[in-house]
């Protein structure tokens, strides 16, 4: 039988009639016709393949909801209380005014992203933030690339392409999704020469893999794991010195890469660029949306005649920052200027250094409405826990914080936490938590537009009942 014929024994209206009622014109006046016509043919084929007649009516509807459900935002906002803060999944550091204020400027308008106002000449994108990095880091030059990734690629390629890489053993990382040392080298050209063992390297072990092939001596921050016990790691200092004395350049990729002493908001130490440069890195590089708290970019910074080799290098235009996110950097960066407000101006700092008891009085603000609006689903206790920076940052160091914790009243299986959590999930503001021995926990700590989160909240508990 012909679709046709099959049409025509179910009384399916077909595309042109439904596309000639009123209702589809107010749609295709508000979405456009490609995307109406498609989905009415999409609705009719599902009623012939399952043998159902339909009314125009009733395909309108359905047109209706998947044109309703194809408008929406892929990209959302969530609310992020899985207790990582800077959580690569979530998108890491979230942005101060400055800097979201200086993006929308970008966007709507041309810029002077590479001109010189004065000489009316052809200007340098990177010099809108190298002057703020050099005085930050004490470094002689800076260069801004896509993320990390990508300015360790391009410092790997530009410095030691058809040479060999010599990197520890203990330093060989994966971090999350397809960044794994070795691939990184392989695609930037390098030939990986790995030294020592995997708990320990000495300096004797780097001095001997020295020879006429060694491009470059790379030192990585093992920043998403640690090793401990009975472990050796050559210091940054020697083995700086030890490059210096075969004229060979020494990198070191920080990941992180603080621009300021997170001591002093009680944080635990996180190496800081300057030291790495005062111990005598030649390049150091690091990422943009981690622990300096701005957009994604890959930051390199160190001496001047290597930066300028990197500018030179045909992938520095592959993977060069726009505008957008070189206006938001900027902005960023200039809020380092004044470190003694950072912990109040930028957003990731200020989630960092929150007050546990500040985190406590929000939870006790929030059980009452939380507990409502879950009330027939979960028993909920505002409980003790551990944030963690998150992106590779000091990834022992845990902060105290305070969370929800949602019990489901159903029984106590995976099944019944899982659907509690997909319940989260499900509001019109995403709440990602996380799940722990039976219970969705809630950390609070990047919890800041409470309004917005308890108007969702009790918008759900009326809906229940
Ligand atoms: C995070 C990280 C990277 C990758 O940085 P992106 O900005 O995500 O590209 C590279 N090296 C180290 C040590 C890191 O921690």
């Amino acid at each position: 039988m012909s679709s046709k014929e099959r049409r025509g024994r179910l009384g399916l209206p077909g595309v042109d009639r439904v596309l000639r009622s009123d209702t589809a014109a107010a749609m295709i006046a508000r979405y456009g016709r490609p995307l109406v016509v498609d989905e009415v043919r999409t609705a009719l084929a599902a009623r012939r393949r399952c043998d159902a007649p339909a009314s125009v009516e009733s395909i309108l509807e359905e047109t209706a909801a998947s044109l309703a459900r194809d408008m929406l935002p892929s990209q959302r906002r969530v609310f992020n209380l899985t207790g990582t803060v800077l959580h690569t999944n979530l998108g890491r550091a979230p942005l101060p005014e400055e800097a979201i204020a200086a993006a929308v400027e970008a966007m709507r308008d041309p810029t002077t992203l590479e001109y010189e106002i004065e000489t009316g000449k052809r200007g340098e994108r990177d010099n809108h933030v190298a002057g703020w990095l050099t005085r930050l880091t004490g470094a002689e030059a800076a260069l801004t690339v896509n993320n990390n990734a990508g300015a360790l690629v391009l410092a790997l390629n530009t410095l030691a392409e058809g040479r060999e890489t010599i990197v520890s053993r203990g330093e060989l990382i994966e971090i999350g999704g397809s960044f794994r040392l070795p691939d990184i080298m392989a695609r930037a050209g390098t030939r990986l020469r790995e030294v020592g063992t995997t708990n320990r390297t000495h300096l004797a072990d780097y001095a001997a893999a020295i020879g006429p092939q060694t491009g470059l001596v790379l030192k990585v921050h093992t920043s998403n794991y640690s090793i401990h016990g009975f472990t050796a790691a050559a210091p940054a200092a020697r083995l700086a010195a030890l490059a210096r004395d075969h004229a060979i350049p020494f990198v070191e990729d920080l990941g992180s890469g603080s621009l300021v002493d997170f001591g002093r908001w009680g944080l635990p130490h996180e190496p800081t660029v300057a030291e790495a440069l005062a111990r005598g890195a030649d390049l150091v590089t690091f990422s943009g949306d981690k622990l300096l708290g701005g957009p994604q970019a890959g930051l390199v910074v160190g001496r001047a005649e290597l930066i300028r080799r990197l500018a030179r290098n045909p992938l520095k235009r592959a993977l060069r920052l726009d505008k957008i996110r070189l206006a938001a950097l900027e902005a960023v960066l200039r809020l380092y200027a004044d470190p003694d407000r950072l912990a109040e101006r930028l957003p990731a700092m200020r989630l960092l250094a929150r007050p546990i008891e500040q985190i406590r009085a929000l939870g006790e603000r929030l059980l009452p409405t939380v507990g409502r609006a879950f009330r027939d689903l979960a028993e909920i206790a505002l409980i003790e826990t551990k944030s963690q920076i998150g992106s590779g940052a000091l990834p022992i160091s845990l902060l105290p914080s305070a969370a929800l914790a949602l019990r489901p009243l159903a029984a106590r299986s995976g099944a019944a936490v899982e659907a509690l959590a997909r319940a989260l999930r499900a509001m019109p503001i995403p709440i990602i938590g996380r799940i722990e021995a039976g219970r969705v926990i809630l950390d609070l700590r990047c919890l800041e537009d409470e309004t917005a989160f308890i108007a969702q909240l009790a918008a759900a508990a009326i809906k229940r009942g």
